[in-house]
């Protein structure tokens, strides 16, 4: 599960790390509050920020041809010109697509004067089995092309998770940072606060980019947060009900959250060919085929190991709701899986939905010649393959 950047400065606030002070709005009447709020108390520059499940949003360009999805201003009513410019409307960056994504919510906070900008993450390195720090002194909105071009300037430090962050750890990235003197203690404290925030979330990433050092109206420098991306694992979101309310199902495919309900793991893709798989392995190998005899998935679509026919019933709508599905794929191992279950459940989504769409069957396994009869009994035009190879080959030829 993501969150949107104002919720994640809300969990690294509690674990310490330092964040620009803003609030987040969905209507005008907020944004003027906030917007007060923040040339009230004396700072005289603010920042916009749309709030959307995808970064790129400095770069981007809204649909109504608005520049850029985070905006400085001089005074409260350029900020809530901007919210107003912002609020509603489709934002386009490098990672949304180019559909893009409705701004919802604007974070307006008070705005710093950045004297140098650096990357800082932690994640889990799965290669190594243990958490990693990842930090760069080129941080801000160009950092993908650091990691291609010069790789060298990101610094990597691996953490024991058996024993947690060390002081050390911490000192060996703040010096690749480049800091000294008096931010030094404050960059290691920051580092270990970060590190925190990402064991005690469960998350699978933290990610502060940029990490700014910033000078006060008094000329001290400091470090802060100043943009944030939080993704959790959603294994671990029972442990975790605060940051479970954070979701925002606006940020989600309905298709998807339609399928989570049932219990049906479904991402949706771009292809013609829908799958139903049961497994996640088969699925990804059902997509690979598919791809490999030429066409293009429409889905990844696990229904798991122990379906039920309203379950298989449930996944055939998903699958149809989606209009750039031509033909659809039914690739069942039955282990613990009956293929009778699956047989009768196809029978009947096929029934209710009215299915028009070449539907290739491919079943093996458990309780298969029962699946197969009823397949075949039943009276619909189901054409059935009997390796993976030969239903890849036939669904690809159907839509071609
Ligand atoms: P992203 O484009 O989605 O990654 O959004 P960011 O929050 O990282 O903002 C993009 C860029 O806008 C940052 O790299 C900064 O250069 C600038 N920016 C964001 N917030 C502030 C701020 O408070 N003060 C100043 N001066 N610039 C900011
Ligand atoms: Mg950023």
């Amino acid at each position: 599960m993501n969150i949107h950047e104002y919720q994640a400065k809300q969990l690294l606030k509690q674990h310490g790390v330092a964040v620009p002070a803003g609030d987040p709005c969905k209507t005008i009447g907020e944004a003027s509050a906030a917007a007060a709020k923040i040339f009230g108390s004396g700072h005289k520059l603010a920042v916009v920020k749309s709030q959307i499940h995808a970064g790129g949003r400095g770069k981007g360009t809204f649909k109504s041809g608005f520049q850029g999805g985070v905006k400085l201003a001089k005074s409260a009513d350029e900020a809530v010109a901007h919210a107003r410019a912002m609020l509603g409307q489709v934002l386009v960056t490098k990672q949304t697509g180019p559909e893009g994504r409705q701004v919802n919510t604007v974070l307006i906070a008070s705005a710093e004067t950045i004297k140098k900008e650096l990357y800082l993450a932690v994640l889990l390195d799965r290669a190594n089995s243990r958490p990693l720090i990842m930090a760069s002194t080129e941080g801000g909105v160009d950092i993908e092309e650091v990691a291609e071009k010069t790789p060298e300037k990101i610094v990597k430090e691996h953490i024991d998770p058996a024993v947690g962050i060390q002081p050390y750890n911490a000192r060996k990235v703040a010096t690749a940072l480049g800091f000294k003197g008096e931010l030094f203690g404050q960059a290691c404290k920051l580092i270990i606060a970060v590190y925190k925030t990402w064991w005690e979330c469960d998350a699978a990433m933290v990610e502060i980019n940029p990490l700014c050092i910033v000078e006060g109206p008094d000329g001290k420098e400091s470090i802060v947060a100043v943009d944030a991306k939080i993704g959790l694992d959603d294994n671990a979101l029972y442990r975790h009900p605060d940051i479970l309310a954070m979701r925002d199902l606006g940020e989600e495919s309905p298709l998807e959250i339609e399928a989570s309900k049932h219990s049906l793991n479904y991402i949706k893709l771009d292809g013609s060919i829908a799958c139903l798989v049961n497994g996640a392995g088969l699925a990804m190998s059902t997509m690979d085929i598919i791809q490999h005899f030429g066409g293009n998935p429409a889905n990844f679509l696990d229904v798991g190991g122990g379906a039920s026919k309203e379950q298989v019933t449930e996944a055939f709508k998903i699958i149809l709701s989606d209009p750039n599905v031509k033909a659809i794929f039914v690739n069942i191992f039955g282990g613990i899986m009956d293929c009778n279950v699956i047989a009768t459940g196809i029978v009947a989504a096929v029934k209710e939905t009215g299915l028009k769409l070449p539907l290739v069957v491919r079943l093996e396994g458990n309780n298969v010649a029962a699946g197969k009869k009823t397949l075949a009994e039943s009276g619909l035009t189901i054409i059935s393959a009997d390796t993976m190879s030969d239903a890849a080959q036939k669904v690809v030829k159907s839509v071609a």
